[in-house]
Formats: structure tokens, sequence, C-alpha cells
């Protein structure tokens, strides 16, 4: 079993997520006591939250690039950058790092591959939205057509992941909103959805929604642990 590297914290609420599911997984393959080998950098979201907004992407890629050192140094054998909007910098970080990092939007984009999907919608933080490192990486390596939501949606879902989400609120309200967002992305054609923010699922499941749903966090963590087990 391989030791796993988790860059968390952004936030913690989505980083115990991948913790349980990372055990759960790990028992559910191995059984009995077994749980995984894994080492937690975890970063005060404050001090991400404020550079992000304030567009000081490479001190964020500094503190990032010293997070996966930090991980490699204590034995981490792999990385896992656990938000999407952190890929920003993945390239950096990989570069940084003599460890293989296990791209989320790979590990999501061969999920979606493997269903035969062609066009998905992406809901997000405005960054992993409307920037090109996630849309792009989508299209160039999986040949998918990423829709996003319109410019008013777009700030609801980021308004809603930083403003409750990332503080640890759940809000029925703001939940019937992103049903009716991923509504309007299904109506322009959208065949899944890729909850491409590692708090979303703390709100909309695949219940709530027709189409399949792809969960990042899920999918990130899950194989994360298939990657651990070989
Ligand atoms: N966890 C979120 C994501 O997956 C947002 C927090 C962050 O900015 O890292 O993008």
């Amino acid at each position: 079993m391989k030791t796993i590297g988790l860059i968390g914290g952004m936030s913690w609420e989505s980083t115990q997520e991948y913790y349980r599911i990372i055990n759960e997984e790990t028992k559910r393959i191995l059984g009995g006591f077994h749980s995984a080998k894994c080492v937690l950098y975890s970063v005060d979201f404050a001090e991400i939250e404020k550079l992000q907004h304030e567009d000081r992407w490479e001190e964020l890629t500094g503190i990032m690039i010293h997070a996966a050192q930090s991980l490699e140094n204590a034995g981490a054998e792999f990385i896992l950058i656990c938000t999407n909007t952190m890929h920003k910098m993945a390239d950096e970080v990989q570069n940084s790092i003599h460890v293989p990092l296990l791209h989320l939007v790979d590990t999501t984009g061969e999920q979606i591959r493997k269903a035969g999907l062609k066009k998905v919608g992406l809901l997000g933080t405005k960054f992993t939205m409307e920037q090109d490192f996630y849309k792009g990486r989508l299209s160039d390596m999986f040949g998918l057509e990423v829709l996003i939501p319109d410019f008013e949606e777009r700030e609801i879902i980021h308004h809603v992941i930083y403003q409750e989400l990332c503080l640890g609120k759940i809000n029925q309200a703001s939940k019937e909103k992103f049903i009716r967002i991923i509504t309007n992305l299904i109506n322009n054609g959208a065949e899944g959805i890729i909850l491409g923010c590692t708090e979303i699922p703390l709100l909309v499941k695949q219940k709530d929604i027709p189409v399949s749903i792809y969960d990042t966090t899920e999918i990130h963590a899950r194989s994360a642990v298939n990657y651990a087990l070989g």
C-alpha cells in the first residue's frame, strides 16, 4: 500500500470527506482493520482565499509547492491536491516534486470518457469555470465539450461556495438555485454534470439530478485508493 499525501484544508469540510472516502474505500477493498496510509498537509484557508481573490496566484503556487514538498519529505509516495481550483498550478507542483501528482481533472475525465459522454456541464468556482486550466484539459485530453453556466449563474455559484459551503453552511435555498442552474445546463445539452468543486457534493446529490453527476471529491478520493493499492 502506497502512502497518500493530501494537500487539504481548502476547505477542511471537503478534506474530511476525502479522509472518510479514502478510508472507507480501503476498508471495502481490503476488509478487516485496514485503513489508508496517508499524510495530510492542511492549510489555513483564510490565507488561501484572500490570495485567490487578490489574484496573487504566484504566491499561491509557492504555498502549494511547499505543501507538496513537505508531504514528499514526510513519506508521501504520491500527492493529491484536494480542491479543483488549486489545480490551476498542478503542473508547477508536479515539476517541483519527485513523486506523482494524481491530477483531479484526469481522474474525472477518465470516468466521463468511460461512460461515453461527449458534452458535460461544469459547476465550480469562477476560477474553475472561467479559466482554461480545467476546461482546456478536459477538452484537450478527453475530447469533451464543456458547458458552463451564464455570468449571473456563475456569480451565484461562486458566492455560495465561498460564503456558505466553505464556511460549513448548507442552505436549502442555495440547493434549489444550484438545481435550477444544472437544469439549464441539461436543457442546453449537457449529458452529465461535473461537480467541479469539492464542497458542492455537500449540497447537491445524485438523487437531485436526472443525469449522471461526476462528484470530483468522490472520484479523486477513490482513484487515490486504487492508485495506492496498485
Ligand atoms: N474546494 C473548492 C474547489 O474544489 C474551492 C476552494 C478552493 O478555492 O480551493 O475548487
